[in-house]
């Protein structure tokens, strides 16, 4: 029956996506999109998203886990916020350009949006010739629930 083909290939299949992308759509490329695509708007760690998707019974180990990321960032399905030179969040990529704060110390995500940063990137990267693909840039700080636990008794000066 008609309903039921359109069932079958209906735009939400995880499969047909990854495959219309030129990926293969392995069960943990299918894991890993899945995961982040019901955990909107969530920015996580490859060992938390590993963590949590084994708890689901998918194994995979965390060296796919960080494979499957890399895959689905190349291919656009995945925003990487990168922290440094051995950490990185990873979100679901809405196509919303965003941009973030990171607290250091309790691990608190912000995200912003600038029209002029998102402007002047762009310019940027044309001028390079360079296809942004890793397009988040992240602040990192002292969040000012973290600064006022560290000094109670006022705002920090500097
Ligand atoms: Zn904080
Ligand atoms: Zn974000």
């Amino acid at each position: 029956m008609a309903s039921h083909v359109a069932l079958l290939f209906a735009p939400i299949n995880t499969l047909d996506v990854l495959k219309r992308a030129g990926l293969l759509g392995t069960s943990a490329q299918i894991a890993v999109l899945d995961y982040l695509q019901q955990a909107e708007h969530g920015h996580f760690g490859a060992e938390e998203i590993h963590r949590r998707i084994a708890k689901n019974g998918e194994r995979m180990n965390l060296s796919t886990t960080y494979r499957v990321l890399n895959q689905l960032v190349r291919a656009g399905f995945v925003a990487n916020v990168p922290l440094g030179k051995h950490h990185s969040l990873y979100e679901l990529n809405t196509g919303m350009a965003h941009d973030h704060l990171v607290c250091v110390l309790c691990g608190r995500v912000e995200e912003f949006s600038d029209v002029t940063i998102n402007r002047r990137r762009a310019a940027i990267a044309k001028e390079f010739g360079l296809r942004v693909v890793g397009k988040t840039l992240a602040l990192r700080g002292v969040c000012a629930d973290c600064a006022a636990r560290a000094h109670p008794a006022g705002p920090r000066v500097r």
